[in-house]
This record gives C-alpha cells, structure tokens and sequence, in this order.
C-alpha cells in the first residue's frame, strides 16, 4: 500500500488559483476528435511503449499540458472530465467542483468568486446543450485520484485508468423523504 508521502510525490496539485476558462475550441469538434481518439488496441499499445521510456512520456505529458493549457485552461488533474462537460474543464472552477456548479453562480451566469467571469459550469451547460449532451451533465462524476495530477490523461485514457470516473448510477437508494409528491412540494 502506498503511503501518504508515496502519493503526494506521485502527483501534485498546481498552487495557481483556478479561474474560470471558456474553451477557445468548439465542442463539436472536440467530439468529433474524441471519436478518433477512442481507446483502441493501437493506442494502447502505444502508451505502453512510451510509459516504458521516462523521458519520451515526459516530453508526451509535457506536450498535452501545453496543448490542454490553451485550449481549456487544462491544470493536469490527470483524470479529465472534458468528454462529459462539454469540453469546459470543471478543473478550472475556483470551488474545483466536478458536479455541476455551486449555489452561488450569479443571475447572469456569471462566477461566483470572480463575477467578472462566467461560471464553468454554465458554459457547460451552454457548450453541451448546444450539441444535444445535456445528458452528460447529470452523470455523477466520482471523487478523483489526487496522486495523478501532473499524469497525462491522455496517457490514462488509452490505458483504461479512468474507467470509472463517471457514473449514470451512483447506487444510492434515495431517502423516503426525499420523495416528495406531486404537489406537496413547497409545502
Ligand atoms: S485533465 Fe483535468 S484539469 Fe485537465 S482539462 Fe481534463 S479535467 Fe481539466
């Protein structure tokens, strides 16, 4: 089992404030990108053989931490959301909230914490609705793995590391009485 001290040398999370980015790329062509990317045999293989020489996968990771940066304010948490968010990074909200937005977004969907800007998540909202994924929005994104910052995602796709980062049923059983009737709420 690896140790605490294991886990923050495996991967550290940047001291810079997150702010709210707009992505400078259509979603659309984000998803139609992603459909070439999918993990296949040969990108598996791939990131095998680059993962097995130090200084190629850091010259890889390096390459996607610039490219990522400009396109999506990208902060390499190593374990990117982008595919389900409407490629608007949740990374870059300053409550680093995966979830969808906090209570605070302003009536002119502006942050919360930096009201000149807007929230993240209703450019989200905005980008995913716009190409018919509204849908994406309602998966529960699960708790992220805090040693893989500065990891290559792209790297962790291709290897299936993260499977599981969202889910359509988080297997909870909802409260009795959190059903509220029809017209009986507000009551
Ligand atoms: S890897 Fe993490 S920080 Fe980077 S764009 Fe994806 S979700 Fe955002």
């Amino acid at each position: 089992m690896r140790k605490p001290r294991d886990l923050l040398s495996a991967g550290s999370a940047p001291s810079a404030s997150p702010r709210p980015v707009t992505p400078r790329v259509s979603a659309r062509s984000m998803y139609t990108l992603h459909r070439l990317l999918e993990p296949a045999q040969g990108y598996r293989r791939f990131a095998s053989w680059l993962e097995a020489r130090p200084r190629l996968r850091a010259a890889f990771t390096s390459a996607e931490k610039g490219v990522k940066h400009q396109l999506f304010g990208c902060r390499m948490c190593g374990q990117c959301a982008l595919p389900v968010t409407g490629y608007a990074c949740p990374m870059t909200c300053p409550k680093q909230l995966r979830n969808g937005p906090c209570g605070g977004v302003g009536a002119d969907g502006s942050c919360e914490v930096y009201p000149a800007m807007r929230c993240v998540w209703v450019i989200a909202v905005e980008r995913a609705g716009g190409e018919g994924r509204t849908g994406d929005l309602l998966l529960l994104q699960r708790p992220i793995d805090h040693g893989r910052w500065d990891q290559s995602s792209w790297l962790n796709y291709w290897q299936g590391r993260d499977e599981h980062l969202w889910t359509a049923n988080d297997g909870l059983v909802v409260p009795a009485q959190l059903h509220v009737a029809d017209g009986q709420a507000g009551t």
